[in-house]
């Protein structure tokens, strides 16, 4: 990937300087510096406070006092003003509800074989690569209003309350909106994303399975995005063989897998509260690849700028008040002091419209010049959807 032709693209992040810098009080924040790594290398001598003493955590709306329909907390047992007692509210079990989350891209080209797809010609028509930052907002729009739409009818085909959900299942409920979620009991992950599946470890904390659940949820919405800019540079209605593509591409290279994972971390740490991550999952990958500290910092730029489109589409679903109650659980959950010397591995830089657009194209052309030399392992990958 030609990453030394992005640098003169990128801006800074300052949103996420914020964020660090609320993480840490008594960080002192200089605008001049530009690389976030420098910027709070210069800062690391500082003992910041965690703030441990969150308010409790919200109580449950349980009941509902059956002449009125008032809700009432679960400590509640009558309703004064109807002087009656409350019943328990039907719950619903959203671990069990299953929800449509098809999202489809029609084209005129309908291709099945991978021979078929990746052709010289296709390569060429990749390479002009004719698509722009409107192209591109009009497929982040599609995706969110289909997640939105599959949310709502979920919502009224279950008639579920959402007053009456625990933080967990209301995210349990939105990340459902876009993927499988699956139970596992097992093995030391805490979860991980699979074809269109996201398997989390329900024996972890609320808090935890919460940050998996978006972590995960980011490696499917960058699969996607790249699965529908692939079709519309094509002219392709979405098939499993596109899919398995851009699965392929996200995967062969550890430049690739480290943008993937930089963005899927970052999304984690926008959601809940930075600095408790765990960065092996992106450090483990960084150090195979043989590259200057400069091009690291680029891929992570490139991570960095995709996690900002994830996050503005699940910002449609998580709004201030329920990131708040996330952040609350996750005090709650988590009582281990977060490891702040980790955050300057932080990357604090974005590409802008063009760099971004011309990050994507080396990922797309290059990957799709590869995978017509890999059309066994393709083929493999297409067995799994
Ligand atoms: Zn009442
Ligand atoms: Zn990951």
């Amino acid at each position: 990937m030609k990453l030394d032709n992005l640098s003169k693209y990128t801006e800074i992040d300052r949103e996420k300087i914020e964020l660090i810098r609320s993480a840490m009080p008594e960080m002192e924040v200089r605008e001049k510096v530009y690389y976030s790594k420098d910027l709070i290398e210069d800062q690391m001598d500082f003992s910041p406070e965690l703030s441990l003493n969150a308010p409790p955590i919200d109580y449950k709306i349980t009941k509902v006092c059956p002449k009125c329909g008032r809700k009432y907390p679960d400590s509640e047992i009558f309703c004064f003003d109807c002087a009656v007692a409350l019943k328990d509210i039907e719950k619903v079990n959203v671990r069990q509800i299953d929800i449509d989350h098809e999202f489809t891209v029609e084209g005129e080209n309908s291709y099945t074989g991978f021979n078929e797809i990746l052709t010289a010609e296709n390569l060429l028509e990749l390479t002009k690569f004719e698509f722009g930052r409107d192209d591109f907002n009009e497929i982040i729009r599609n995706i969110k209003l289909k997640a939105l739409k599959n949310f709502d009818s979920a919502i009224k085909a279950n008639e579920i309350d959402l007053d009456t959900l625990s933080i967990l299942e209301k995210v349990i409920l939105f990340t459902k909106s876009f993927v499988n979620v699956e139970y596992k009991s097992y093995g030391q992950e805490l979860g991980f994303y699979r074809f269109n599946t996201i398997f989390v470890d329900d024996r972890q904390l609320d808090a935890l399975q919460i940050t998996t659940m978006l972590h995960e949820l980011t490696h499917f919405l960058i699969k996607e995005m790249l699965t529908h800019i692939l079709c519309r540079l094509l002219d392709a209605s979405k098939t499993n063989e596109i899919e398995s593509i851009v699965t392929f591409i996200l995967s062969y290279s550890a430049e690739n897998c480290l943008i993937d994972e930089y963005a899927a971390h970052t999304v984690e740490g926008r959601f809940t509260l930075i600095g408790y991550q765990d960065y092996s999952s992106f450090l483990n990958i960084q150090k195979t690849i043989e590259r200057s500290d400069e091009e690291i910092d680029m891929l992570k730029t490139i991570g960095n700028s995709l996690a900002n489109v994830v996050k503005e589409i699940v910002e449609s679903f998580i709004d201030s008040d329920l990131l708040e109650d996330i952040k609350r659980q996750f005090r709650r959950d988590i009582l281990d002091q977060p490891n702040y010397s980790q955050l300057r591995l932080e990357n604090c830089t974005l590409l802008n419209d063009i760099g971004f657009l011309r990050a994507i194209e080396f990922i797309l052309v290059d990957g799709f010049a590869v995978s017509m030399d890999n059309i066994e392992k393709l083929t493999q990958i297409n067995e799994m959807w």
